[in-house]
């Protein structure tokens, strides 16, 4: 799954993951969720706190290790990873992506998705000031009544980074695949279950030329 972050590649790449039962990784879960004090975990932190990429060899390392820990078989769909070319390079010795698909929103929906949200420190639920789902009560959690924060890499000036960060390293993927004919590019503006349809079709269609003849 490409995509610039709130594109929606981590819902959609879950809902997909069920439908059509395969397993789900995603990078920035994996470092959100370790245990902070490990060396891993500390080497990564300011690199996310500041909405940079954590660089590669630690990447590789944890990805590495999480796929071959977890005997992870199968197909499975990558979220969030890989995130550069040196990295799509080196994952191409471990294993073998048959589509790449790449959620496009607009740069004005990019912040408003990511700028509004607002999450609660206790359930980790998301809520957004500019859309939908806003809580009942301004800056409240609707379950746990905790206060709702803003996460640091979603602050303007991590944004502002994060933008930055994916034209110049993650965008040049979208060439890499490209040229390997496995791009299925996505319109992600409108709802959920739009975006999922135009994934169905799409992968779809692509099984369909995959085994016509021609
Ligand atoms: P995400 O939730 O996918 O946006 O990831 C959160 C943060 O984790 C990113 O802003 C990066 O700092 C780091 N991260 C996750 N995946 C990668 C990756 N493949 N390469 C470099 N940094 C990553």
């Amino acid at each position: 799954m490409l995509g610039v972050p709130g594109s929606g590649k981590g819902t959609q790449a879950k809902m997909l993951s069920e439908k059509l039962k395969l397993s789900y990784v995603s990078s920035g879960d994996l470092f959100r969720n370790m245990d902070q004090s490990s060396e891993i975990g500390k080497k990564a932190r300011p690199y996310m706190d500041a909405g940079e990429l954590v660089p590669d060899d630690i990447v590789m390392e944890l990805m590495k290790e999480y796929l071959l820990k977890n005997r992870i078989e199968g197909n499975i769909i990558l979220d969030g990873f890989p995130r550069t070319v040196n990295q799509a390079e080196q994952l191409e010795s471990l294993l073998t992506i048959d589509h790449v698909i790449y959620i496009d929103i607009s740069e004005e929906e990019f912040y408003k998705r990511l700028g509004g949200r607002r999450t609660c420190p206790k359930c980790e639920k998301n809520y957004n000031i500019f859309t939908e789902p806003k809580p009942k009560t301004d800056g409240i959690c609707d379950d746990c009544g905790e206060q709702l924060f803003q996460r640091k890499d979603q602050t303007t000036e991590a944004l502002k980074t994060r933008l930055e960060v994916y034209h110049d390293e993650t965008e040049p993927l979208v060439e890499f695949y490209d040229k390997l004919g496995i791009v299925l590019k996505i319109d992600g503006m409108g709802t959920v279950d739009e975006v999922e349809n135009r994934i169905e079709i799409a992968l779809d269609n692509a099984k369909k030329s995959n085994i016509d003849p021609e």
